[in-house]
């Protein structure tokens, strides 16, 4: 397709992966990326970056939401292969998921299918780590590490001729009329941009540990987790409703601290590094959609993909292609609709 001018708003995982998206499909448009944050400015930055889609209404339909996560993994999968993978921060890995409630909670209905193990742990398995564990499943997944990939990416896209633009949009007519289509991947900045109370902060806290000797990832009751990454392993976690705070809680610092170290007790003897915190977009479901804006007497063509919540990592390729097909569905359509 031809000499269009796109403009992408956000920099963080979906944003960026969008932008590589569009830069691959449309290889003459000029694209400019424009952010008010980057790297750890973004949510994106928190995020332990494993892939996995449990419980929320990810999309309109079952069909939509299973394509966007098949898309999502094999795009994982394969630069988890490439030459790129470690400087991307992509990579395998496997792990436990325990339960002492709910057996629910340890099935990853796509995963099931997806990965290459499986299966439900051994009654030795469910004996390893204290705690009154009921159920667990052990299998392997793909682990996407944000502290590499969104310098990998933000990098791919400059080298790919990507302008890149650091601003605040506080509204789309700030944007003028240049762009052939506007791209708003701005997270729960959609909130205040397009007013949209669909999309709400779920806010997250991990810490960031030294721990070479834990290469499995483990998941327990209490939203708990241990997940290794490439230079540090992420401890976490909670999930608060509509707390827009970025500050680090020391309780909740204590609270994770305590329930990883009874999952894992050799994690009294790790070395702390450093704390995240990020707000979750959450909407049910996604926003992924074409939207004909008419301001100031001129049409504006926007296709929006934000409200990812907790499975942004994961869902990040999935999402951009489908986007990238909605912005080649605006940019043939003609100025009529606007
Ligand atoms: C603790 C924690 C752990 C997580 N773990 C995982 C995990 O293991 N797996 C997983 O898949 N997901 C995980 N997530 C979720 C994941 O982090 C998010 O879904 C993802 O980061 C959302 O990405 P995004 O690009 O939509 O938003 P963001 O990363 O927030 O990026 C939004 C971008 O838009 C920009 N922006 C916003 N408003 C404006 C504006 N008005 N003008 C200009 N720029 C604007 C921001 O500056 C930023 O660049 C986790 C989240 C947290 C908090």
């Amino acid at each position: 397709m031809g000499d269009f001018k796109i403009a992408v708003l956000g920099a963080g995982v979906v944003g960026l992966t969008t932008t590589l998206e569009l830069k691959k499909e449309f290889r003459n448009a000029s694209i400019e990326l424009i952010a008010d944050g980057f790297y750890d400015g973004t949510t994106s930055f928190a995020a332990a970056g494993l892939f996995h889609v449990i419980g929320d209404k990810v999309a309109e339909t079952e069909d939509i939401a299973k394509k966007w996560v098949y898309d999502s993994y094999f795009h994982w999968d394969n630069m988890k292969s490439s030459v790129e993978a470690s400087a991307a921060g992509v990579k395998k890995i496997s792990g436990y998921i325990f339960a002492s409630e709910d057996p629910t909670y340890v099935r990853d209905i796509h995963l099931e299918k997806l990965s290459h193990i499986h299966r439900p742990v051994t009654d030795e398995e469910l004996a390893m780590c204290p705690g009154k564990w009921k159920y667990g499943c052990y299998f392997d997944t793909l682990l996407t590490d944000p502290s590499r990939y969104l310098n990998w990416a933000l990098n791919k896209a400059k080298s790919d001729g990507v302008k890149i633009q650091q601003k605040k949009v506080k509204a789309f007519s700030d944007l003028g009329n240049e762009y052939n289509v506007i791209v708003n991947c701005t997270g729960l900045g959609g909130r205040v941009l397009c007013c949209d109370r669909k999309v709400f902060p779920i806010r997250g806290q991990v810490a960031k540990v030294e721990a070479p000797w834990i290469d499995n990832f483990m998941f327990g009751d209490f939203e708990t987790y241990i997940i290794p990454g490439f230079d540090s392993i992420t401890l976490g976690g909670c999930r608060q409703y509509m707390s827009y705070s970025r500050e680090v809680s020391k309780y909740d610092y204590l609270s994770i601290k305590e329930r990883c170290e009874n999952l894992v007790p050799s994690l009294k003897n790790a070395k702390f590094i450093s704390h995240r915190v990020g707000l979750r977009p959450h909407r049910e479901p996604i926003r992924l959609e074409k939207e004909y804006l008419n301001i100031e007497g001129k049409g504006m063509k926007i296709v929006h993909n934000y409200g990812h919540g907790g499975y942004g990592v994961t869902l990040a390729p999935g999402t951009a292609l489908n986007a990238v097909e909605l912005v080649k569905e605006v940019l043939i359509e003609k100025s009529s609709k606007l």
